[in-house]
């Protein structure tokens, strides 16, 4: 960009350049020419004036003809051998009004000639012709002095043109730069919308990079806890020096330390496949009412073990575009999480509820709840409020986080009413935008 403004300036300051000095040269060389027909004409006059029809004089050609034409005295050739000069333009103006100009190649004498001529009282005509070599020469003298001149324009238009581009592109670069204050450089006008622009992009790459990376921090740092319990239930087995009843104790532990693993690998490939983008490809209208009462039912068995009790109370039926695999996922984590902090002989409602162009899935449990200061924060990705119990009952951390992609994917808000002590109700809604 630098190189091609300062192209531009360049063969424009040139440009520029050139054509002065051409009009320059040709303003000058007609001023000369007036100049001379002038001096001509007072030399003329003069001569006239003095009755001189004959006279020499440097560099000067004096002519005398006849009214008839016919060259009375010429102060370079001789007038005797000179055809009738009633033909010469210069003369044929003098004639008809009273005094005539021309210049034209001579041809009596071998250069351009500027001529003067003037009707004298008694019809003849006095001429003087000036020869142009003496003109041009005038002219040439004048060449070194035009030509340093519009050198020297050239060298300012240059470095003036340098100096302009440098301050043309100098916001810009000074922007790519330093990328993260973009925003706060000051640059041209015209360019806001896209620094705005570029910002945002970079601080959302920014951001995606930051949140890969922790999340990458996470998963190594929650996989080596599975493993290194597996590790070292096993190196105790491997000495031999273990009873039976530790024996079993020890494989239950590495069973459930590889079941944790899974369960965690599980939830990182769901996150991936959502991240993917083709992840909408999945997404297709489904009963959302119909998969619900699947989940509560697989899960209520379990959940009866702990004295918790289940209840589907919504519609039999709400399509909704989101695809069984994604619809069974959304609706197990909720349900299930809704067991997992509820309180012993709580209760779980679902319902799926069509209002208007609305379709509603809520899940209500009457369990420890969720304080202020979490409620935010518990869709992030490995967020739990208390992490020993999370464990403890089996959960990853990615539950909310899955749910949350799901929304995002399938255009569904989420909302949250929670009250520790008392019992969470989450609430995903379709078609908020349509209603
Ligand atoms: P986890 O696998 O730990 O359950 P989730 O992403 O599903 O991960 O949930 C994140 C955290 O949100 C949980 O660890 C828990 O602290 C809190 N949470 C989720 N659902 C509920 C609920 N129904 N009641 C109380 N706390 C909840």
């Amino acid at each position: 960009m630098r190189q091609k403004i300062n192209r531009r300036f360049t063969v424009i300051a040139l440009f520029s350049v050139v054509i002065t000095t051409i009009a320059m040269t040709a303003v000058f060389y007609s001023l000369l020419k007036k100049q001379v027909f002038s001096d001509l004409a007072v030399v003329v006059n003069l001569l006239i004036d003095e009755d001189l029809y004959e006279r020499k004089i440097d560099n000067l050609r004096i002519t005398w003809i006849d009214a008839d034409g016919k060259v009375l005295f010429d102060s370079t050739v001789d007038g005797q051998l000179l055809a009738n000069h009633l033909d010469r333009p210069e003369i044929v103006e003098a004639v008809s009004s009273g005094t005539g100009m021309g210049i034209r190649k001579s041809d009596t004498l071998s250069e351009s000639v500027f001529y003067y001529a003037k009707k004298l009282d008694n019809g003849q005509v006095l001429r003087v012709g000036k020869g142009a070599h003496s003109v041009e020469a005038v002219l040439l003298s004048a060449l070194p002095m035009v030509l340093t001149m519009a050198l020297l324009l050239a060298g300012i238009c240059l470095m003036v043109s340098h100096y302009l581009t440098s301050a043309i592109v100098k916001p810009i670069e000074e922007m790519a730069g330093d990328m993260e204050h973009i925003d706060e450089k000051e640059s041209y006008p015209e360019l806001i919308p896209f620094t705005r622009k570029i910002r945002l992009q970079h601080e959302e790459i920014l951001s995606a990079a930051n949140i890969r990376q922790e999340f990458t921090a996470n998963v190594s740092h929650e996989l080596k806890t599975p493993l290194a319990a597996i590790s070292g239930y096993a190196e105790l087995m491997e000495t031999g020096l273990v009873d039976e009843k530790e024996m079993k104790r020890f494989s239950g532990e590495i069973r459930k330390s590889a079941a944790r693993l899974l369960t965690l690998i599980n939830d990182i490939i769901k996150l991936s496949q959502l991240d993917a983008g083709n992840a909408k490809d999945i997404l297709e209208v489904v009963n959302l009412a119909e998969i619900t009462k699947e989940s509560v039912e697989m899960l209520s068995f379990g959940a009866a073990k702990n004295g918790i009790a289940v209840m589907y109370e919504g519609d039999d039926k709400a399509d909704v575009h989101i695809g069984k695999e994604l619809a069974q996922e959304l609706t197990y984590n909720l349900i299930e999480n809704a067991i997992r902090y509820n309180k012993p002989n709580g209760r779980v409602t679902v319902k799926v509820q069509k209002e208007g162009a609305q379709i509603i899935f809520s899940v209500e449990d009457t369990g420890i709840g969720i304080p202020p200061e979490h409620q935010e924060r518990i869709f992030e990705r490995f967020y739990r409020v208390d992490k020993g119990r999370s464990k403890e009952l089996g959960g990853t951390g990615l539950g909310l986080a899955i749910v949350k992609h799901i929304c995002n994917l399938t255009d569904a808000d989420v909302r949250l009413m929670s009250k520790p002590e008392v019992g969470t109700k989450i609430f995903i809604v379709w078609g908020r935008g349509s209603a």
